[in-house]
């Protein structure tokens, strides 16, 4: 009998729900199953996968508000902010749905004959991702596999799999056949580790914490499995005195403190021109305390609780009783796992809390003296996913958007990831880009056919 795993309401403390966890041995079946569905999935045609794509677009759609709930509870969310995740996990099937009659190939003149180029998909690819986003991340790897004729063996955090379990339903009624899609429920140590080593398991795509990608980069290696990673992040959001101060002001806590400040894009470092530093900050105050920090099922709340006592023991170390808190929001009391959306200021360059990813609602504002100075400090991290520029000077925010190592800059704004754009990030941020038009390419090889005319 398999070991049973307790899942977490993590605004209650309470048990959601109790799934049976996967091993060694369910990793190897599920693996074994993608491997025998494999031949049968690929001969489907073009336009028949681009159906069943659509189909099980149409099935998660009429399940969007029962996903979207049990994924605010699960993953502590607030409800307007689940539904739209999975919004743009059903928007990522649309687009993807296309996919399968898109990729095209080339001819080329050579000696002797012609040759063309086909893509073939790579056979079983794992997909291990993370308890922040677990549908809509899961979706960015599921699409675009599927689309290019791969079979997957999916493996949700143990922290948050009930959207995957009842994604993988929904996908054999939409009629993908049996052994398309698997999921594993269990620990990454043992089951993630294993999908990572597995000789049968073509490529592993993967989110989640920088230290686990590294870990799966050498892991890879074995097998000379191909990777994609999308790490951390401790990205910069970069105001100007010249900006839209009350918009950038406005606009500054949404960038760090959606999702609790739980996504790997949070601009948890704002840079602000010395000049504007204490108006900023008097324009920022109200709308940090007008976070609304609660149940994750009410409407109106804007922020809900950290996704375990361990996260937030981790989040609350980088907020010693010997911090500069600049303001700080309130939390509900009782059980769940709050965290209030805080701000500091002043922040030494070399204080954790301006170089680690906290991957909580705690933000530092550092203070910077003209554009060069905002790149060398935006740029002193290791990581390189986003970040934003706000200044009403067009060349300046083009120059500081080429400047800033990282994969996704917005100009006046702080959104970065869209179904129809590629997102990705430089330096420790990862390998590889998901999303938009290049992802196809990360799920499938280039082959080369020779084909004599008998010259
Ligand atoms: P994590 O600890 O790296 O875990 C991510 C996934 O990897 C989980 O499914 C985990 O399994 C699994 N895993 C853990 N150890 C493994 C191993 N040795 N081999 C194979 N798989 C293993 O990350 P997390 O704590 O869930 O998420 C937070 C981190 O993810 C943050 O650093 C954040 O920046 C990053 N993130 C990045 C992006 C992005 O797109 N760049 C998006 C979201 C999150 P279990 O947890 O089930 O044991
Ligand atoms: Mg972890």
């Amino acid at each position: 009998m398999s070991a049973m795993l307790n899942v977490v309401e993590p605004a209650t403390e309470q048990i959601l729900a109790t799934v049976a966890s996967a091993g060694i041995e369910e990793t190897d079946s599920a693996v074994a199953k993608a491997k025998a569905a494999l031949s049968g999935w690929k001969s489907i045609s073009p336009p028949d996968r681009s159906r069943l794509l659509r189909s099980l677009a149409d099935r998660m759609s009429d399940s969007h508000e029962e996903l979207a709930l049990i994924e605010a509870r699960n993953a502590g969310k607030p409800i307007a902010s689940a539904r739209g995740e999975i919004g743009m996990a059903i928007a990522t099937f649309r687009y993807f749905a296309n996919a399968p009659e898109q990729p095209f190939g080339r001819t080329i003149p050579v000696a002797g004959g012609m040759a063309m180029t086909v893509r073939e998909p790579l056979g079983v690819v794992a997909l291990i991702v993370p308890w922040n986003f677990p549908l809509t991340i899961a979706c960015w790897k599921l699409a675009p596999a599927l689309a290019a004729g791969n079979t997957v063996v999916l493996k949700p955090a143990v922290l948050t799999p009930l959207t995957a379990l009842r994604f993988a339903e929904l996908a054999l009624e939409a009629g993908i056949p049996e052994g398309v899609i698997n999921v594993v429920v269990g620990p990454g140590s043992t089951c993630g580790k294993r999908l990572v080593e597995h000789p049968d398991v073509a490529k592993v795509a993967f989110t989640g914490s920088t230290e686990v990608g590294r870990s799966i980069q050498a892991g890879a290696a074995g097998t000379i499995k191909r990777v994609t990673l999308e790490l951390g992040g401790k990205s910069a959001n970069v105001i100007f005195a010249d900006s839209d101060l009350e918009l950038a002001a406005a606009s500054a806590p949404g960038a760090v403190f959606d999702n609790a400040g739980q996504d790997c894009c949070a601009r948890s470092r704002i840079l602000v021109e010395r000049g504007a530093v204490d108006r900023f900050l008097e324009l920022l105050e109200p709308a940090v305390k007008a976070v609304v920090v609660g149940d994750p099922l009410k409407e109106t709340t804007v922020m809900g609780p950290l996704i375990s006592a361990n996260h937030r023991a981790s989040v609350a170390s980088y907020v010693p009783a010997s911090a500069s808190i600049a303001f700080q929001g309130s939390t509900p009391n009782g059980p769940g796992f709050w965290f209030p959306p805080t701000v500091l200021c002043p922040v030494a360059e070399n204080d954790p809390a301006a170089v680690d990813e906290i991957f909580g609602p705690v933000v530092a504002v550092i203070p910077f003296e003209d554009e060069a100075d905002a790149l060398r400090i935006a740029n002193d991290t290791v990581y390189g996913l986003s970040g934003s520029i706000w200044t009403r000077d067009g060349a300046k925010a083009l120059r500081v958007a080429r400047g800033i190592e990282a994969g996704n800059l917005s100009i006046n704004s702080n959104s970065s990831v869209r179904v129809n754009t590629p997102f990705g990030g430089f330096k420790q941020s990862g390998v590889g880009r998901e999303l938009g038009p290049d992802a196809l390419e990360a799920y499938s090889d280039v082959k080369t056919i020779f084909y004599s005319t008998g010259e």
